[in-house]
């Protein structure tokens, strides 16, 4: 029997071995022939000196189309050739599927597709070492979060996905007719987690899909995200969030770095690990540099997206890639959001990258009444919330936590240009397939 092998651990030495990959390209140079096999980790070469290789095995290997999948057993012989310094001499070929030509999109061809093309064949497009880096990077941060929120005591949850009422505003709510009654797809975990507060888990996160109707076609917005919240009980301020997302955060930053060197190479990309703790501007600073740089924004007014790029210039220039911006006015925060007394503030914040929002936190209302004061402010109707308000009821402790885009998170720190680059199949306001 022949071993299994792949482009990432065949050695000279190994004898008789079988390796499964895709038909990168056929060569055929008349009396030898070459094919590039690419798998998962790389690529491993067959070389066929028509000689020494039964005629038959040599016509099927030479007339593989590109793509083809296949599975190839050989000798494997030292070569100073390859860049693995090895190649196989093949005796025996599965051919498991022939691919179709031309190919809907090139995977090794150096001109660049449109983004519609690559979506519309990910399955084509993520044979490309470069694409797939992205996907393996995204689950190793994953599995960092995992492990950084265990540190920390946080416990893993599933909130409902199908839900009676959203919590980020009406506005970008995908409604669901759920056997007659009116249902919505989850914006967010927001409410669950907070009840979660008073059922004394202390401390919940929860990675999970986040579904928003945005209108909004930029390179940054998407209908479908993952989302990775967390909420954490007897805070005394909005800071001791931010101090656990940085840690979080950092964990996951340093983790990558040290498990991700190949794919981060395949990506030609660097990971800066930003020093702790993450500077904090207030919302009125940021406001101020926005302004003073030209942007006509008064009190009150989104920073907007010109007015995120203003800051984090600023910041990047003086190498801070991550920072929080605090105290929102409260009037453009939701209403589970505690007020800063005395102020048109809030006790809220973003986390921005490189002057884009990757998070969204602060501390909660957690006071019955003042919450229930604050829906109607905001125009919603408590009764609308009951499942929701009956959790502040009977004891609340006071309590924080976040939002993080996990698709924005991984498209900044890969510094890709659009975030459906970092999400397998996007969704958006054109795209419901693949
Ligand atoms: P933005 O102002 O950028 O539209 P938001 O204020 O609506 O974001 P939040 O409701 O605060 O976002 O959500 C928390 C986080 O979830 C955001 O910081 C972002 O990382 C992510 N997020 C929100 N909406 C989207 C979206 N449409 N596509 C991708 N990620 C999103």
């Amino acid at each position: 029997m022949a071993l299994i092998r792949d482009s990432g651990n065949i050695k000279a030495g190994d004898g008789v071995v079988t390796v499964n990959g895709w038909v990168q390209d056929v060569r055929n140079l008349g009396g030898i022939s070459f094919i590039t096999l690419r798998d998962r980790h790389g690529t491993v070469q067959i070389t066929m000196p028509k000689k020494k290789i039964e005629p038959e095995l040599f016509e099927s290997l030479t007339r593989l189309s590109r793509e083809s999948a296949v599975s190839v057993t050989g000798e494997v012989k030292e070569s100073n050739q390859t860049a693995l310094g090895v190649e196989i001499i093949p005796s025996s070929v599965k051919i498991h599927s022939e691919a179709a030509s031309p190919l809907p999109l090139g995977v090794v061809d150096k001109v660049n597709a449109e983004m519609d093309t690559r979506l519309n064949n990910r399955f084509m497009d993520l044979r490309k070492p470069e694409v797939r880096a992205v996907f393996e990077l995204r689950s190793m941060a994953i599995d960092l979060i995992f492990e950084a929120a265990a540190e920390n005591g946080f416990v893993c949850v599933n909130t409902p996905k199908i839900v009676a009422s959203g919590a980020e505003g009406g506005s970008t709510l995908f409604g669901v007719d759920y056997f007659g009654k009116q249902a919505y797809l989850a914006q967010s975990p927001q409410l669950y987690k907070q009840m979660l507060m008073s059922a004394g888990l202390d401390r919940v996160f929860e990675i999970g899909p986040a579904f928003r109707a945005e209108h909004s076609n930029t390179n940054r917005h998407v209908t479908e995200f993952i989302s990775f919240d967390g909420e954490m009980a007897w805070i005394e301020k909005e800071e001791d969030v931010m101090e656990m997302i940085g840690k979080l955060i950092d964990r996951v930053l340093r983790g990558l770095v040290e498990k991700g060197a190949r794919q981060l190479e395949a990506l030609g990309k660097e990971i800066r690990v930003p020093e702790l703790p993450y500077p904090v501007l207030t919302y009125e600073e940021c406001l101020k540099i926005a302004v003073d740089a030209g942007l006509p924004l008064k009190a009150g007014d989104d920073l907007g997206t010109e007015g995120e790029k203003i800051i984090g210039d600023v910041m990047s220039s003086k190498g801070h890639d991550l920072y929080f911006i605090a105290e929102y006015p409260e009037e453009a925060k939701p209403f589970y959001i505690m007020e800063k007394p005395g102020t048109q503030y809030s006790y809220s914040f973003d986390l921005d990258f490189k002057g884009q929002e990757i998070s969204s936190g602060g501390q909660r209302e957690h006071r019955y009444d003042v919450l229930t004061e604050r829906m109607e402010k905001k125009g919603l109707n408590p009764d609308d919330f009951g499942f929701y308000l009956d959790a502040f009821k009977y004891g609340m402790p006071p309590h924080g936590g976040w939002g993080i885009g996990v698709d924005r998170l991984i498209t900044k720190l890969l510094d890709l240009p659009n975030v459906r680059e970092a999400i397998l199949f996007p969704r958006d306001l054109g795209r419901l397939s693949p």
